[in-house]
């Protein structure tokens, strides 16, 4: 199989044996003190790393960019009411559906350290009218609510950085196979 690569300055994709070759002379003194040749890509003359396809749209993406197989474009088109509540009642342990609609949707800074059984199922409740709410509004142009979709998708994605789109797309592959 062909080593597939992708370039970290210019996103050029190829093959592992078209990479360039550049060599860079060593001297110390003015004393010649041999050479060594190094790989490069061979749009830009940049660094490259091997690279990987995305599960969802094939595209070519370096490990840094994917995320548990998934890159982050196709990761955020995942997200939508449905699985950003799945996802969460997933995390229930974690409070991330009570953190989310504290501070999004409630705009209060607090949240409980434990959740009761009654609080959460309160705030799985606040979230469904929110989400009913916005779905009723969007049919009906008169009433203008936010959206909540951005905050969700930022909660996921951008909120626990890295390691929360890996969760997520861990889950989601794990979801995915049931
Ligand atoms: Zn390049
Ligand atoms: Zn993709």
């Amino acid at each position: 199989m062909n080593r597939q690569c992708k370039c970290t300055d210019c996103g050029y994709v190829f093959d592992y044996e078209d990479a360039g070759g550049v060599r860079e002379n060593h001297w110390l003194d003015g004393e010649y003190m041999g050479s060594e040749t190094f790989l490069v890509c061979p749009n830009c003359g940049g660094d490259f790393e091997d690279a990987a396809d995305c599960c969802e749209c094939d595209e070519a993406f370096t490990e840094d960019e994917l995320y548990e197989g998934w890159c982050e474009k196709c990761l955020r088109e995942t997200i939508n009411y449905d699985t950003f509540f799945e996802y969460c009642e997933a995390n229930k342990d974690e409070q991330y559906l009570d953190t989310f609609v504290m501070c999004e949707i409630l705009n209060c800074e607090y949240v409980p350290k434990y959740s009761s059984y009654e609080f959460h199922e309160l705030m799985v409740d606040v979230y469904k009218a929110k989400v009913a709410d916005i779905k009723s509004a969007m049919t009906a142009s008169y009433k203008a609510v936010i959206d909540i979709l951005p905050a969700c998708i930022r909660f996921i994605m951008d909120d626990d950085g890295s390691i929360g789109r890996e969760n997520y797309a861990d889950w989601l592959n794990k979801r995915e196979v049931k």
